[in-house]
């Protein structure tokens, strides 16, 4: 990319609470798509997360070092405005099942709303990450279920821990 006002950069927010390998599978298409990718860490005011947005950064930071053109930052304000700020032509947001679909709508409309000068894309995950969510993660792995084949190592031995002092309590 020669000419840095013709980068085309995106946004991909995320709770990332846990990260898992259907986040990752995103983050590994928007970044052949885009010169720069900002993968940003948001406090969903519907969920209470697991992990502190330090920790999710954290996480973020270090499964995604391979990628040159992928930088984790931590969401503050509106998306819509943090996309401006940070000169992110598109938002990025993963479509898996029809479930997915009225939210991430609803949203990308409302943003366009507020500033047309953003481009929502959506990506589909790969099949084997379609049915794949955090929750569904956290929920599996507070009843013991092994879920190491869907969340990074790093990941992984994070959860373990939180779970097991949620436990001591
Ligand atoms: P949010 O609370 O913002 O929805 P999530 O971390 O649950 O945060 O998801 C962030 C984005 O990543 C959403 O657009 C979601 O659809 C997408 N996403 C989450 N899991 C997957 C997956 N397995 N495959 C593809 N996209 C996904």
């Amino acid at each position: 990319m020669s000419d840095p006002l013709k980068a085309k950069t995106a946004l991909y927010p995320g709770s990332f609470d846990c990260l898992t390998y259907g986040h990752l599978d995103l983050i590994q298409r928007a970044c052949k798509l885009f010169d720069r990718l900002i993968v940003a860490v948001a406090n969903n005011s519907r969920k209470k997360p697991l992990f502190d947005e330090h920790q999710r950064y954290e996480h973020l930071v270090a499964c995604t070092e391979e990628w040159e053109n992928v930088e984790v930052h931590i969401l503050e304000g509106l998306t819509i405005e943090y996309a401006q700020k940070v000169g992110a032509q598109f938002i990025v947001r993963g479509l898996r099942a029809v479930s997915d679909f009225e939210f991430e709508f609803q949203m990308a409309i409302m943003n366009h709303q507020l500033n047309d000068d953003v481009e929502t894309i959506f990506l589909a995950p790969s099949p084997e990450y379609i049915f794949l969510s955090s929750s569904m993660i956290k929920e599996i792995s507070r009843l013991g279920g092994d879920v190491s084949e869907f969340i990074p190592p790093l990941v992984l031995g994070s959860l373990e821990e939180t779970l097991e002092r949620a436990n001591e309590y």
